[in-house]
């Protein structure tokens, strides 16, 4: 994908670089020299559209996934969030970079402990 349009925006706001990771199943981002990475499963297990919140309401919070789901594609939404389209069908799920940042640098939640992330360095 092009990053053309990252000067219109905050540079907080854009990643610096979008990397999705086939083979090891992660989507890289990264701020400010810091690097998130996110495994698509979790991306998956965290959608918050309607349909995923509601399916999470019925199974006590923890969204079915499969283990071996992946990101298929990465579509930007305006300069704020991410479309993230999975390899189980699924592809109404909006990522704001907000809610991405959170789950790559925010408080492990008890939600997501068995590895929400893989970690983050600094550069
Ligand atoms: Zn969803």
């Amino acid at each position: 994908m092009s990053c053309d349009d990252a000067n219109t925006v905050p540079p907080s706001a854009w990643p610096s670089a979008i990397n999705l990771h086939a083979q090891a199943r992660t989507l890289e981002l990264v701020w400010d020299g810091r690097h998130a990475v996110l495994s698509h499963r979790v991306l998956r297990r965290s959608c918050r559209c309607s349909v995923c919140e509601n399916a999470r309401r019925k199974t006590d919070d923890t969204l079915p996934v499969a283990a071996d789901v992946a990101l298929l594609t990465i579509e930007p939404l305006g300069s704020t969030a991410l479309r993230l389209v999975f390899s189980d069908g699924h592809e109404r799920g909006i990522y704001p970079w907000t809610y991405l940042k959170q789950m790559a640098f925010g408080p492990t939640t008890g939600e997501f402990s068995d590895s929400l992330t893989k970690g983050w360095r600094d550069e």
